[in-house]
């Protein structure tokens, strides 16, 4: 490359990447109240957050999520490390690592490396941040989105214990919604089966579409062999009316899946959730089992999910665990954020208190003092580093909407006796600095 070339090339604007994006305020406010409303509503269920890592080996994701689905197949992000990830110093060919799509497996290969099992009780654990993959970008689907999402491990109970704790992690998502004030939410719930009874109902699945395969578009076509379950997934209009008329899995569940759907059922009822049966309900990763739930919300066009969960006995065992029975959910975050918007629920951004107008170089260090004591109190103040003339001062602190500006000047700084104007109405006070701090916290004259 030429020298101009080069400097061509270092002028250029540089961009973020397709399929990210930066998150500004005044919207961050409302993702920092929806990810509190997590905090706090979490731990009255005694869930503790766990903080993990953002790559992991590639290894973990492909043998949890099933190394043919859209996830593994196509959609994660993985690089080469040139090293090994575990001891930082052999070169092993072939050993990638991946940015994380989902967290589920993640919270597992942690459940095993710090040997949770041992821990008293059900382990309940949350976990809020990035997740990446590479697929299409549009409204409410990024290749960088966000997740808040939540697993119970557990190692002990009986099929209706195990009921219990899903209407429970259910329960609490619910509530998660409600406070996080998103209406309109709908609750579908489905049971998937387990080892023993899926494989049986994919055969009859099979074969009543190979029936029908003439009337089915190309890519259902293909999927009777691959996956029938995903034909389930279906948007075709022109497959509906056949779906429909499809064997429904809840029909053919071996009697210890259909005990446990019963019986979530009637703990859902018992505590007043309502929800709606979809046996169309698939989910697209591999390790699901028999409870299996997604929870829409309006306002999102076609990517109305804002969460997918489901029961995973037997994942962490797969990873090299004890047996271990667990169920979670993940949070598509950056939809709750979007619905909440569409709703025009947005949050009261902080605004400015107090602006502080100081005149003279001499008199810039009396500023500093009183704005750092107003902060002490707790009040938002901004402090212009340059001086200004005193019109140009109040009109910023205007435009910032301040809602007083604070006047130093030279008559000030000697007398002690500070001026303090009140944008909204012009209403000017002099107050000693004690005096000034209790007006400005009370918005009223002392
Ligand atoms: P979808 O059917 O919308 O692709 P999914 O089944 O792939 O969702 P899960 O893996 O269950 O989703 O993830 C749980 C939640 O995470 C989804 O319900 C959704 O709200 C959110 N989510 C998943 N992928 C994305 C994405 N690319 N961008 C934004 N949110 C996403
Ligand atoms: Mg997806």
């Amino acid at each position: 490359m030429s020298e101009g070339a080069g400097k061509a090339h270092e002028k250029r604007k540089i961009q973020a990447i397709k399929g990210v994006r930066d998150i500004l305020p005044p919207e961050t406010a409302l993702w920092n109240r929806v990810e509190q409303t997590a905090h706090e509503v979490f731990a009255t269920y005694g869930f503790g957050e766990i903080r993990l890592p953002i790559f992991e080996t590639t290894e973990l994701f492909a043998r949890s999520i099933g190394a043919d689905t859209d996830v593994v197949s196509k959609e994660m992000y993985t690089f080469a490390t040139g090293y090994d990830p575990h001891s930082l110093e052999e070169s092993i060919p072939g050993r990638t690592i991946t940015l994380r799509p989902e967290a589920t497996a993640s919270v597992c290969r942690a459940y095993i490396e710090h040997g949770m099992h041992t821990l008293p009780g059900n382990v309940k654990l949350y976990y809020m941040g990035p997740m990446f993959r590479r697929e299409r970008p549009q409204k409410g689907r990024y290749r960088q989105f966000y997740q808040i999402g939540a697993e119970v491990l557990s190692h002990s109970g009986d099929l209706k214990d195990d009921a219990r704790v899903d209407a429970e992690v259910i329960e609490m998502l619910t509530t998660f919604f409600e406070k996080a004030g998103l209406e309109g939410t709908a609750l579908y719930l489905n049971s998937i089966g387990c080892k023993e009874c899926r494989p049986k109902y994919v055969e009859l699945l099979r074969a009543a579409l190979a029936k029908v395969k003439d009337k089915l578009g190309p890519d259902s076509q293909r999927r009777i062999e691959t996956n029938p379950l995903r034909v389930l997934d279906s948007k075709l209009e022109s497959e509906q009316a056949i779906i429909e008329k499809l064997p429904r899995i809840a029909e053919h569940l071996c009697p210890d899946c259909l005990e446990e759907y019963t019986e979530v059922k009637k703990q859902l009822a018992m505590r007043g959730i309502s929800y709606t049966q979809n046996f169309r309900l698939v989910r697209g990763l591999d390790y699901y089992m028999r409870t299996t739930f997604e929870i829409t919300a309006p306002g999102l066009g076609s990517q109305n999910a804002v969460c997918g969960g489901g029961r995973y006995d037997g994942l962490v065992e797969l990873l090299g665990g004890p047996p271990t029975k667990g169920i979670g959910f993940a949070i598509g975050t950056d939809r709750v954020i979007l619905s909440l918007q569409d709703m025009r629920k947005l949050p009261v951004e902080r605004a400015l208190e107090v602006y502080v107008a100081w005149m003279g170089e001499k008199n810039y260090p009396a500023a500093v003092k009183i704005a750092r004591r107003l902060r002490d109190a707790g009040l938002a103040v901004e402090l212009p580093p340059g001086e200004m003339k005193f019109g140009k001062a109040l009109g910023l602190a205007d435009k910032l909407g301040a809602r007083y500006a604070l006047i130093i000047g030279d008559d000030e700084v000697a007398s002690g006796q500070f001026t303090v104007k009140r944008l909204e109405d012009g209403e000017q006070k002099k107050l000693g600095e004690r005096e000034l701090v209790a007006y400005l916290k009370a918005g009223e004259a002392p």
